[in-house]
């Protein structure tokens, strides 16, 4: 029988690498946070949004059909995404990963993990209102084909459907460390940091609070 790894014509990444997925709506702050962290926690950020439209423009023959998959809110096949996530993987020095909207749909997370061998550290959820997401994106103005109000309520559409079961799979077991993201950027950001702060770090933060304090 021919397996994911001989169908997908390469073997596990051998790369021992840590990966922490960020999901959440879109508009929900994903690729703003990320930078962040990149700043403070030396992660690399790898946007599976980002990927595909750079694999637009680099005029590669799925140009056209992932184009028109974005411009109506769809999933690109998980082949596709994962081709282009396990590339950028494995020609990176670094070791840690921040993956960026993906997976979006319970396909495309059991073939990453069949294929990569990777299984996250844990998720990064997002959380935030639907209305809050709406105008975040009508607001920026990135030039983008899909932030328009008709494609963004096919992709709120998708995001309830598809990609909420996934933070579910995820959540039930125990991996979700999930943010209230209708906050400021900043504020957003302090409640990052606190999942990605070692705890014996935290607990030299606090017992430097308390000295102050006493
Ligand atoms: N997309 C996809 N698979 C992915 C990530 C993105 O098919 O793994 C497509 C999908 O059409 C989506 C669009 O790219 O609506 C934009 O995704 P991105 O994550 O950049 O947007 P965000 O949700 O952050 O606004
Ligand atoms: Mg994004």
């Amino acid at each position: 029988m021919i397996g994911p790894f001989e169908a997908n014509g390469s073997a596990h990444t051998t790369k021992k690498v840590s990966v922490v997925f960020v999901l959440g709506g879109p508009g929900s702050g994903k690729g703003t946070q990320c930078a962040n962290i990149v700043e403070h926690f030396g992660y690399t950020h790898l946007s599976a949004g980002d990927l595909l439209r750079a694999e637009i423009k680099s005029g590669s023959e799925n140009g056209t059909m992932i184009q028109n998959m974005i411009k109506e809110g769809k999933i690109v096949p998980s082949e596709v995404t994962i081709k282009l996530l396990q590339r950028a993987i494995e020609e990176n020095g670094n070791d840690k990963f921040l993956i960026d909207g993906f997976p979006r749909n319970e396909e495309n997370r059991a073939a990453f993990e069949a294929v990569t061998g990777i299984e996250p550290e844990f998720v990064l959820f997002f959380d935030c209102s639907e209305e809050e997401m709406e105008r975040r994106l009508l607001c920026r103005n990135q030039g983008r084909e899909d932030d328009n109000i008709e494609t963004i309520r096919k992709r709120f559409k998708v995001y309830m459907e598809s990609s909420l079961p996934v933070i579910e799979y995820y959540n039930a077991k125990g991996k979700v460390k999930k943010i209230d993201a209708a906050r400021p950027v900043g504020e957003v950001f302090e409640a990052v940091k606190a999942v990605f702060t070692p705890p014996s770090d935290k607990v030299k933060a606090a017992s430097w609070s308390f000295k102050w304090n006493d």
